[in-house]
């Protein structure tokens, strides 16, 4: 890769090609279930057992044998000798022979000789005797061995993403600990002299660091482990250090953020292209126009610009599908709806817009309201925004009342 020079133009796809090129699912580690959640199955999963492994209740109730109850009514009552007593995860020896029942809780095996479960709301009972005043089909209110799982079948292939019913399912496949692709860690370091941290004095010229904290919840919230390197002001020493301390620290993925911009201050790039084999993007998206990518110490880095919205941006658009990929997830397209514009929308400079818009729901579908002022700093922009509406490069115009792709944010 080259260490400078900009290419006007690249577009969004192929710039996220060129970036997910240099990465891989990561290796997989067997964790505790919870820890599974979101992640990707790296092991295939087959029942070594039926669930349930017995014939059992679904109800509280009564279990008959269906021929003697076949007649029951209101007017005609079956009556039957009751002859034990059944708790849920309890089972019982006696078997019902014929004109006895057993009294059965939701969950207890069927006993032998039972085929029918009748609900308590459908008898009458005595001290040990009970009235069943309904008949109904055999087979009635139980639930059968291996109707959730039978044994020997895969109830969880591999690569499936983890949602909380697939750990419902390993906990029935009496699995601790599930094997599962490794979560990415992801350095996020911030870049430039005019930051403080957040809990500073913001003095005269001065920000404070918001780009290391909404980076860092972005890789939270895409299953990846930030490793937070806070911020670096624009001296090669300080930030040669902290690249030095997220190398030491197993980064899989190096997002900084700033000194990206053609007319900046040239030390991140100096310091990017030195230390590493970085190359320096334009990319015809706004906002996030200037990009770096490459690699340092044979890590990947992505070096978003440091407009606020445009680090955030940049990060869904690059960052994202990179951790999501790395995850092991056979995806990463965004979930997006068709929605009405609520007002037009002018833009006369040819790039592709990520426009933040409120989505309504609107008589015929989701309508999109612009959240505001869209400059790359205004981060309330974000804060009220459902999605991206996408404004495809060289239109200018779109009337109010047009259709536009909005991407979710969530
Ligand atoms: P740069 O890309 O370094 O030229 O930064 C563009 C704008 O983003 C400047 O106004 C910076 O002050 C601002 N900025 C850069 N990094 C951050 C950050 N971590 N938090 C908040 N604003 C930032
Ligand atoms: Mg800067």
């Amino acid at each position: 890769m080259s260490d400078h020079g900009t290419y006007p133009g690249l577009s969004v796809e192929e710039a996220r090609e060129q970036v997910l090129a240099c990465f891989r699912p990561l290796k997989p580690e067997t964790v505790p279930i919870l820890d599974a959640l979101g992640r990707v199955l790296a092991e295939e999963i087959v029942a070594d057992m039926d669930v349930p492994p017995l014939d059992n209740s679904a109800m509280d109730g009564y279990a008959v044998r269906c021929d003697d109850i076949a007649s029951a009514s209101l007017q005609r009552p079956a009556r039957l000798r009751v002859v034990a007593d059944l708790a849920a995860g309890r089972v019982t020896e006696r078997p019902v022979g014929g004109g006895e029942a057993v009294r059965i809780m939701t969950g207890a095996p069927l006993p032998q000789g039972a085929d029918t479960v009748v609900r308590f709301e459908e008898t009458r009972s005595g001290e040990d005797w009970v009235e069943v005043i309904n008949a109904g089909p055999r087979g009635r209110n139980v639930r059968r061995a291996g109707e959730d799982v039978r044994k020997g079948r895969t109830v969880l292939q591999q690569g499936t993403v983890l949602r909380p019913q697939e750990i419902g399912m390993l906990a029935s496949m009496g699995r601790p600990e599930a094997t599962v692709v490794r979560r990415p860690r992801v350095a996020i370091l911030a870049t430039g002299d005019e930051l403080v941290g957040i809990g500073d004095e913001v003095g005269p010229g001065k920000i404070r660091n918001i780009n290391g904290y909404s980076n860092a919840a972005q890789v939270l919230k895409y299953g990846g482990l930030p490793l937070l390197l806070g911020f670096a002001t624009d001296r090669a020493d300080e930030l040669t250090e902290k690249i030095r301390e997220g190398i030491a620290a197993k980064a899989d993925l190096f997002v900084t953020s700033g000194g990206v911009s053609v007319g900046d201050f040239d030390l991140v790039k100096d310091v990017l292209a030195t230390a590493g084999d970085i190359d320096f993007w334009s990319i015809n998206m706004k906002p996030g126009r200037p990009m770096a990518f490459g690699t340092i110490d044979n890590t990947p880095l992505l070096g978003l610009p440091g407009n606020p919205v445009a680090a955030m941006i940049s990060f869904e658009l690059f960052a994202r599908p990179a951790i999501l990929k790395m995850l092991g997830y056979p995806d990463w397209e965004w979930r997006s709806v068709d929605a009405r514009l609520r007002m037009s929308i002018e833009r006369n400079d040819g790039y592709r817009h990520y426009l933040r818009v409120h989505l309504h729901t609107g008589e015929d579908g989701p309508e999109a309201e612009l959240t505001g002022d869209q400059g790359a700093g205004i981060l309330r922009s974000m804060v009220l925004a459902d999605g991206l509406a996408v404004l495809p490069e060289g239109c200018t115009h779109l009337a109010a009342g047009s259709r536009v792709r909005v991407l979710l944010l969530d």
